[in-house]
This record gives structure tokens, C-alpha cells and sequence, in this order.
């Protein structure tokens, strides 16, 4: 059962574990989240600039850059950095992982109930990209 603010929103998951990749997605999908998909750090940020997902599930580690790396990229970048991440890792939440400017935290393995749960408070706290809303705002009082 979709949930009623899941509708038109797409989540980006970053993962390289085949079988992690087939669990998640089929957890967004059945949330009613369209899925995007990335199998390494790079094309997860090349991914999020291009389509703008309403959310990311971020792996730790990852082929070519960790991320954490990717993160920190994403939220580096003005276009990207509303953008709420969450992070899955077997390793344990640490200063690495606060830094990095994620916005939630699931450890592995997941409890689904959780995951869910996180994913929907996070997409319904961002309804609309605030970088959206900025430029429109700046073109308001920029006349
Ligand atoms: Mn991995």
C-alpha cells in the first residue's frame, strides 16, 4: 500500500550490494516511490544533479568514492544539498558519518519498519526541493 505522500516522488539508492539494492528498492517501490538506481559513488552524485530525487539512500562503501565522500559532495553543491540523504552501514553511526551532512542514519541490517518510517518523515519534511523555493523566492525580491 502506497503511502498518500509517496506519489510522484523519487528516491535515489547508492549501493553496490546486489542484494541490498533488490531489498531497498523494493521497499521504496512498495512505499509507491518511483527508483532510481546507482552502483558506485560517482554516478550517485551524477544522478542526484541530473534527476533531483526527493531522497538518497546512501551505502558507505561503495566502489571508486566512499559514501561519505559522495555526501559530502552532495551537500557541498547548492543544487543537491536539500536533498535529504540517509546512510546505511553495518559500521556504527560515528563523527564520519555526522560530518558528512546526512540527514538520517539506518544501520545494517535494517529493520524495514524503521527504514520506512525515516524515509517518509524525511520526504514529508522536504515536500517541495527548498532550492526551488529559494529561486523562486530570490526572483521575488530580486523584482
Ligand atoms: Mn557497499
Amino acid at each position: 500500500m502506497a503511502s498518500p505522500n509517496s506519489s510522484g516522488k523519487s528516491i535515489l539508492i547508492v549501493e553496490d550490494n546486489p542484494l541490498n539494492m533488490k531489498l531497498f528498492s523494493a521497499m521504496v517501490a512498495a512505499q509507491g516511490y518511483s527508483v532510481l538506481q546507482a552502483g558506485d559513488g560517482l554516478c550517485g552524485v551524477d544522478l542526484s544533479r541530473r534527476e533531483h530525487p526527493d531522497l538518497i539512500i546512501m551505502d558507505v562503501d561503495l566502489p571508486g568514492i566512499s559514501g561519505i565522500e559522495a555526501t559530502r559532495l552532495l551537500k557541498a553543491a547548492a543544487e543537491t544539498r536539500d536533498i535529504p540523504i540517509i546512510i546505511t552501514t553495518a559500521y556504527e553511526y560515528d563523527d564520519e558519518i555526522r560530518a558528512s551532512g546526512c540527514d538520517g542514519y539506518m544501520s545494517k541490517p535494517i529493520s524495514v519498519a524503521d527504514f520506512v518510517e525515516l524515509i517518509d518523515s524525511l520526504v514529508a519534511q522536504n515536500p517541495e526541493p527548498r532550492y526551488v523555493r529559494r529561486m523562486i523566492e530570490e526572483n521575488i525580491s530580486a523584482g
